[in-house]
């Protein structure tokens, strides 16, 4: 697991993310770094959207 500490400051998560933030923060988030995986209900809810992840 590698921590992409740059990113990390340069994205924060707001404080209370709706689904569709949090969504697009993991997305771009494991393009750049692999420090934590998307969580299922993340991951349910973007199949729901039709994504590509
Ligand atoms: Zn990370």
């Amino acid at each position: 697991m590698k921590l992409n500490k740059e990113w990390h400051l340069e994205h924060k998560m707001p404080k209370k993310p709706s689904v569709e933030q949090q969504i697009s923060w993991h997305l771009e988030h494991q393009k750049y770094c692999q420090c934590a995986p998307i969580p299922k209900k993340l991951l349910e809810e973007i199949k729901k959207r039709n994504l590509e992840i």
